[in-house]
């Protein structure tokens, strides 16, 4: 298993950790099989999508907001419910396949770390199974 650090800068934010899965199976030596890449993490979430256009990830987190408001009437005493509620709803893990030791993606695709209580260091594992 891979591990990959990170440090998020702001309270919402999406990361693209393409390019850390992609040396994570290179390091692995994955020639063909399937990468879990997995946040263990309760505030964050890990999602695949648009990463060509900037205004993508920023309108995904602005929906995301709209839908689940910071404030609202949560019982949660640590104050974070919709961060711990978009996580659940973005998912914590996401898997690719490799193939030829290449992450496959789509041409717009990317994996993004997903921040929805931040700034915070967070951890990304990387299981690959060939
Ligand atoms: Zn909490």
């Amino acid at each position: 298993m891979k591990e990959i650090s990170l440090q998020t800068r702001a309270r919402f934010e999406m990361i693209d950790i393409t390019a850390a899965v992609q040396k994570a199976a290179h390091e692995a030596k994955i020639n063909s099989g399937i990468g879990l890449v997995y946040t263990p993490h309760t505030t964050a979430a890990i999602t695949i999508n648009e990463n060509a256009d900037p205004d993508v990830p920023r309108d995904i987190l602005a929906a995301l907001d709209r839908a689940v408001p910071f404030s609202s009437n949560y019982r949660h005493a640590e104050g974070n419910s919709a961060a711990h509620v978009k996580s659940s709803l973005v998912g914590a893990s996401e898997m690719v396949i490799i193939e030829n030791g290449n992450v496959i993606l789509g041409t717009w695709q990317s994996i993004f770390f997903c921040e929805f209580d931040g700034p915070r260091t967070r951890k990304v594992f990387v299981k690959f199974f060939s």
